[in-house]
């Protein structure tokens, strides 16, 4: 007997940026599949328009469309969630979760500050837009929605990637704590979740790696055996978050890295 779906979204309105690659694609599709109504928020228009068709071809699906969003623009963060809520008649998930990490590490005696205003303007600026607009419609809507920001395991730590990426991530958490206490007169929940590294054309890109290999080592040095971390994975918790199985749950930093932070690997 197959198990029965949890966490269903149905009746849901959700937008998720960077939804046409990596672990947005994969939360767009496990949000559908429980029965939201997904916005697919994104700069690469071929990929995501083919990812929103994917869907709405997917049997039991709920409704998909492709939104061509830069994030560091907040003009057009504001006209997506704008048009979402005229297409669909409320916002209920805001999952902000494009991202950028333009180079790899970079010693930050040498640190290039213009590559710094990059990774900020798509990891900072583009969330507090998400966060900002998609607040706005869910207050203004009285709908007590769930905002989920994708931040890293480059949120509590450093050493997961270059100084500029994990300012950003940092910064996210921060972000989201502050505006975890905000909004909660409003019913709005606002939560973190941190994925560690998982293979995406955004970490094959910068380590060089093809995913196979990018799996290997993961496998190698992961302090929980047996499995590697997927993009479902990383959508699985999304989507708790997202839901209102976390009905309590804010301000809070879903951490999804087998334990990799948790521990001290030099007693291991
Ligand atoms: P990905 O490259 O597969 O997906 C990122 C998506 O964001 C792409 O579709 C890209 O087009 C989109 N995007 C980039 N800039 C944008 C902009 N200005 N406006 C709108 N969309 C934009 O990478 P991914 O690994 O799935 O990354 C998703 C999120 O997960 C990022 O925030 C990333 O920092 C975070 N993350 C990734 C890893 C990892 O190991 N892959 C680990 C921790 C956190």
């Amino acid at each position: 007997m197959s198990k029965p779906k949890v966490l269903q979204l149905a009746g849901k309105v959700a937008i998720v940026t960077g939804g046409a690659s990596g672990i947005g694609e994969a939360a767009a599709r496990l949000f559908a599949s429980r029965g939201a109504t997904v916005v697919i928020a994104d700069v690469q228009d071929a990929l995501g328009e083919r990812v929103a068709a994917s869907i709405v071809s997917s049997a039991g699906a709920g409704r998909c469309s492709y939104a061509r969003c830069d994030v560091s623009n907040e003009a057009q963060v504001a006209a997506t969630v704008s048009s979402t809520v005229s297409a669909h008649g409320h916002l209920d998930i805001m999952l902000s979760n494009a991202g950028v990490l333009l180079h790899p590490a970079q010693p930050v005696t040498d640190m290039d500050l213009g590559l710094l205003d990059r990774v900020l303007a798509v990891n900072l600026r583009g969330a507090a837009a998400c966060l900002k607009h998609a607040a706005r419609a869910m207050v203004s809507g009285g709908r007590p929605g769930s905002i989920v920001c994708t931040a890293s395991v480059a949120s509590v730590q450093g050493g997961y990637g270059p100084a500029t990426y994990t300012a950003s991530k940092h910064a996210v958490l921060g972000l989201v704590r502050a505006a975890a206490g905000e909004l909660g007169r409003h019913g709005v929940r606002v939560n973190c979740v941190s994925p560690g590294g998982v293979a995406t054309p955004l970490s094959c890109g910068v380590t060089g790696m093809g995913p196979k290999e990018m799996e290997a080592m993961a496998e190698a040095h992961n302090v929980l055996k047996g499995k590697v971390l997927r993009v479902q994975d990383v959508a699985e918790a999304a989507l708790f978050l997202a839901s209102d199985e976390s009905g309590f749950v804010s301000g809070h930093n879903l951490v999804v890295d087998g334990a990799a932070t948790a521990v001290n690997p030099a007693v291991l």
